[in-house]
Parts: structure tokens; C-alpha cells; sequence
């Protein structure tokens, strides 16, 4: 496989950009090697500058539900072109995507539109300080949600594939707010709210967490932690950045009958652009500025260009349930007998191979995976035509766009590595 033209433009982009990567699990760092430089998408493909095509599983880290491209969305994006970039003044647009969130979950009563998940949790958990009047978060260990100051505390993604548990830049009196515990303990739970009584004003989650690779909840632990944050007067906040109309049209909230007091979306709700949202329960997001004192606000929120490729993604996905079980019978195919000493973890269209013998239920299970392994599949499927995520804590993701074809190819190039 050549790669000189992604060689040199690494060598070059080094120079200007830290890293040569504009976020940090781009880089290749943990699997070594260099990353490969897109030149164009379509469908369920990438191809890089040295004009090498590859089975994308990473979508863009998850936006692309419906594949690159996807026509519907490019010709909503065509459309704006006609009409302008931004206007800072509201538009009909932005009602009928907030109207369409509200519809497909009903937990968002009402909604803020803003530029990105770290922005969407960042708000999620001013307004829940804000409500309650209280000021500690709990987040759980291997979860991420964005690079927020006082979140970035045993975080998933890139700061659990690049091994920096507390990142250098936030003052410790931030870090200090956030309580960071086991995922899936119920007791540990138990104990924080024993222990600081009165002064938790949010438990965060990712419903199914993803930043860890793909880790889905216990039996009964959102349930469990649903009850402990009402009977303490927390508000519970799930992450939905990830899973929000991937896991299902209504999110993970759906798939597990949970009612969040906030949700926070992104990725797939922008179709590729960059967008994201924060609400839920009406009384809480009625303190927000200009109804409230709790404030937020952004200069391209809600932008024309992002609502309108979101409005095209969410119009088809609630016209075409029949998506979801699609793509749960292909990724379920894919997942399917897993070798010894791998332990596959799967939710609908979000799925990991963690290379170790499981179960992994959290970042504790999760980090006892063989990364150096996992570094030589990543490449062999590189080399193979399959583009997964440069990192074993990381969810791989099918679209709408992966045709049995891909499957079979991947599928192949699976077995070929496990049994050389
Ligand atoms: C990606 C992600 C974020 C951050 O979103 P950005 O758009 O990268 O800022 C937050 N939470 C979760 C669960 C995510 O997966």
C-alpha cells in the first residue's frame, strides 16, 4: 500500500498543527504509524490522498449514520448555499429541528442548539449548577464528555488511549468539583451521595459508554441511578453526544425506558456538520438566559448550514425506521463468534472488540486489554481495506451506507488475521 502522499503531508502538518492533528486520537499515536490523509468520502468509504480506499467503521467518530455524502444531506447543504452562511438571528430551520428532537425524545422538552458535544455538555452542566445550586458533578471512570474543564478527570477517548488521566490546564479547585466513580457500580453511587449530602448537583453519563470502546450498562444501574438522583435532588444527565439517534431514533433513553432530567446530543444530529444540543425537562431549561439567569450563548449557534444537513439527517431516520434494523442484523453479523481471548461488546451499530478475556463492563476491565495486539489488527486491517479507530478504547460504527459486501470483506480480513 503506498502512502507517500499522506507521509509527506504528516511530515508537513507537524510542523504547523501540535501533533499534526487537529484532535488528538487522529494521530496514530498508541498503534504507531502514519495517519492516513482523506481525500474524499462516499458511502461507506474513504479514500486517502495516495488514492487508497477503505471500509470506514470510523464515520467521522460517529456523525455519518447514513454513510458519506448521503444525498438527502448534501442537497439540503446545496440548498443554504442559495441563501446565506449565517445570520445570527433565528430561523425557521432551527424550529423544525428542535421540534423534531422533542418528537423523537421525549425527555427533550425543551432544547438549546450550540456548535459541539463538549459545548452541549459544558451547558448541560452550568444549567444543572445552576438549578440545583449546588456545585459537585459525578462522571464515571472511562466516560468522556468533551473537553470540558472540570470533566476531563479519568476520561475516556483520547485520554484513555494516550494514558493522561488528569489533564495539565485545569485548575485543581475545577478537577475538584467532579467526583469520578466506577461505571456500573450501584454502590459506589450510594456512597458519593452519603458522603456529600446536599451538594451533588448532577450525575453524568454515557447511557452506553463509548469512550472507552463500547461498554454497555448493567441490568438495572440506569434505573438504579434514575432513582438515587431524584431521591437526592440531583439531576441526572445522560451524555446522548454518542449513542443519541444511532443506538436508536430516540437514543439510549429509549432503548432502556429511562427518563433523563438533561440529554446532551451531537454527532449523528449534525449529519457531518459541526452541531450539537443540550435540554430536557422545560422547568429546568426555562432558567436559561434570556428566561433565566443561567447563561449561555453562541455567535454560530444554530447555524443554517449545520441545522439544515441535521434536519435531513433526523427527517430521513424517522421516515425510515427500518434503518435501525438493518443495521443491527449487519453489525450483529460482524459481531458474531468472537476468537478466544476477544470479547466483543456491542449495541446496536457501536461495537468494540476489546482484546482480552472479559467481560468488560468498565474501564477497569477495559484497560486489561492487550493494546499492542490490538495495534497489529489495526493495521492489518488498514492493509486489508478496513479503516478502524487508531485506538482500542474507541466504538467502531456502521452506517446505513455498509453493504453485506463490506461486511463480508471485513469479516474476511478478521479471520485472516486471527488465523495467521
Ligand atoms: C464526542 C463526544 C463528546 C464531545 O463532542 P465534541 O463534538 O467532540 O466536542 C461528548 N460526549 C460524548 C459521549 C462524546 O462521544
Amino acid at each position: 500500500m503506498n502512502t507517500t502522499r499522506s507521509e509527506s503531508l504528516f511530515e508537513r502538518s507537524k510542523i504547523s498543527i501540535p501533533g499534526g492533528v487537529n484532535s488528538p486520537v487522529r494521530a496514530f499515536r498508541s498503534v504507531g504509524g502514519v495517519p492516513r490523509f482523506i481525500r474524499r468520502g462516499e458511502g461507506s468509504r474513504v479514500i486517502d490522498e495516495d488514492g487508497n480506499s477503505y471500509i470506514d467503521y470510523v464515520c467521522s467518530w460517529g456523525p455519518l449514520l447514513l454513510g458519506h455524502r448521503f444525498p438527502d444531506v448534501i442537497e439540503a447543504l446545496r440548498g443554504v448555499l442559495d441563501i446565506g452562511s449565517s445570520f445570527g438571528a433565528p430561523t425557521e430551520r432551527e424550529v423544525e429541528l428542535a421540534e423534531l428532537i422533542r418528537e423523537a425524545v421525549p425527555s427533550m422538552e425543551m432544547v438549546r442548539l450550540v456548535n459541539s458535544g463538549t459545548e452541549a455538555t459544558m451547558s448541560a452542566l452550568r444549567v444543572a449548577r445552576g438549578f440545583t445550586g449546588r456545585d459537585l458533578t459525578i462522571k464515571f471512570e472511562g466516560c468522556y464528555h468533551g473537553h470540558v474543564d472540570s470533566l476531563l478527570v479519568k476520561a475516556g477517548s483520547g485520554m484513555a488511549t494516550l494514558a493522561i488521566t488528569d489533564t495539565v490546564g485545569v485548575p485543581a479547585g475545577f478537577a475538584a468539583t467532579t467526583i469520578a466513580l466506577p461505571f456500573n457500580s450501584i454502590s459506589a453511587v450510594e456512597e458519593a451521595f452519603a458522603k456529600h449530602r446536599d451538594q451533588i448537583a448532577a450525575v453524568i453519563i454515557e447511557p452506553v459508554a463509548g469512550n472507552m470502546g463500547c461498554v454497555p450498562p448493567l441490568p438495572g444501574y440506569l434505573q438504579a441511578l434514575r432513582d438515587i438522583t431524584a431521591r437526592h435532588g440531583a439531576l441526572l444527565i445522560f451524555d446522548e453526544v454518542m449513542t443519541g439517534f444511532r443506538v436508536a431514533l430516540g437514543g439510549a433513553q429509549s432503548l432502556y425506558g429511562i427518563h433523563p432530567d438533561l440529554s446532551t446530543f451531537g454527532k449523528v444530529i449534525g449529519g457531518g456538520l459541526p452541531i450539537a444540543a443540550y435540554g430536557g425537562r422545560a422547568d429546568i431549561m426555562s432558567r436559561v438566559a434570556p428566561l433565566g439567569p443561567i447563561y449561555q450563548a453562541g455567535t454560530l449557534s444554530g447555524n443554517p448550514m449545520a441545522v439544515a444537513a441535521g434536519l435531513a439527517m433526523l427527517r430521513h431516520l424517522k421516515t425510515h425506521p427500518e434503518i435501525y434494523a438493518q443495521l443491527e442484523s449487519r453489525a450483529a453479523a460482524l459481531c458474531a463468534n468472537p476468537p478466544a481471548g476477544v470479547t466483543v461488546n456491542r449495541v446496536g451499530s457501536m461495537f468494540t472488540m476489546f482484546f482480552t478475556d472479559g467481560p468488560v463492563t468498565g474501564w477497569d476491565t477495559a484497560k486489561k486489554s492487550d493494546t499492542a495486539r490490538y495495534a497489529k489488527y489495526f493495521h492489518w486491517m488498514l492493509e486489508h481495506g478496513v479503516y478502524l479507530a487508531p485506538s482500542q478504547f474507541e466504538a467502531a460504527f456502521l452506517s446505513a451506507a455498509h453493504s453485506e459486501e463490506d461486511i463480508a470483506h471485513t469479516a474476511a480480513a478478521m479471520r485472516a488475521f486471527f488465523e495467521q
